[in-house]
């Protein structure tokens, strides 16, 4: 029986390749978005892959959507935290609210998602979980301490959980991606990208597909002795 997938931040950018790459590997997948309704009707009649809309940072909304995914797809076996949004200033510049969004959502959201799904996954002795972190969670980067707290948060919770999941079939793994080209990069100062690509040893952005195949790959059977780790795709801006 084909397996159910939630892909959160689902319907555009990144996530929207990684829903069509899992579609594409034969999983039932149901992508979830915050509030852009036109968006996310766009892609469901572009790739037929089914749109639910909640709030990753609520906690009780991450449990009745998963219930709502399960009642009209069947239990959830793959997780894929990607919803994320960026608030950026200097320290002196960020309000409390702009910090406490993005830990929320970027955060928070990956322990509200996993909390709702993990139980099953356990029961059933099979699962898998990837969270999308970021090259700015592992190297920092200016005027994002909001951010690049969340993502390297993202990365330890990826470990710990993977401890938890690792006797009863469950891996748990991050990706963090460099510079795609999404909206979330489009909203960059011209001369600010200029600048970022320059660093980029391949010379280019990354392709939201680029990210999609790292997480089709963790997201499959063949991905099994895989856990606990963090894939890196940016085009060798960041290596260690
Ligand atoms: P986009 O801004 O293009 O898309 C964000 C998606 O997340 C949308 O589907 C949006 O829904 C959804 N979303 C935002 N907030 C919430 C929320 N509270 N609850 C549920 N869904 C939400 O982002 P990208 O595709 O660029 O980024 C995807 C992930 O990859 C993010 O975690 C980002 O931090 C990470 N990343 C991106 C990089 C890049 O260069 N683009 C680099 C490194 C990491 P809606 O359409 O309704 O707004």
């Amino acid at each position: 029986m084909a397996r159910v997938a939630i892909v959160t931040g689902g319907t555009r950018g990144i996530g929207e390749a990684i829903s069509v790459a899992l579609k594409a590997d034969g999983l039932i997948v149901a992508a979830n978005y915050a509030g852009n309704d036109e968006k996310a009707r766009d892609f469901t009649a572009r790739t037929g892959i089914a749109a639910f809309k909640w709030d990753v940072g609520d906690f009780d909304a991450c449990a009745e959507g998963v219930k709502a995914v399960e009642a009209a797809l069947g239990p959830v076996d793959v997780l894929v935290n990607n919803a994320g949004i960026t608030r950026d200033g200097t320290l002196l510049r960020m309000s409390r609210e702009m910090w406490e969004d993005v830990i929320r959502i970027n955060l928070g959201g990956c322990f509200n998602m996993a909390h709702a799904v993990f139980p099953g996954m356990r029961d059933r002795k099979w699962g898998r979980i990837v969270n999308i972190g970021s090259i700015n969670g592992q190297a920092g980067q200016y005027g994002q301490v909001n951010y690049a707290a969340a993502k390297s948060g993202i990365h330890g919770f990826t470990k710990a959980l993977a401890q938890e999941g690792a006797r009863v079939g469950v891996t748990v793994n991050a990706i963090a991606p460099g510079y795609i080209d999404t909206d979330m990069v489009a909203a960059v100062p011209a001369d600010v990208l200029e600048k970022i690509v320059a660093k980029i040893p391949v010379g280019r952005l990354g392709h939201a597909e680029e990210i999609a195949r790292g997480v089709a790959f963790l997201c499959s059977e063949n991905a099994g002795f895989v856990t606990g780790s963090t894939m890196s795709i940016n085009g060798g801006q960041h290596m260690y």
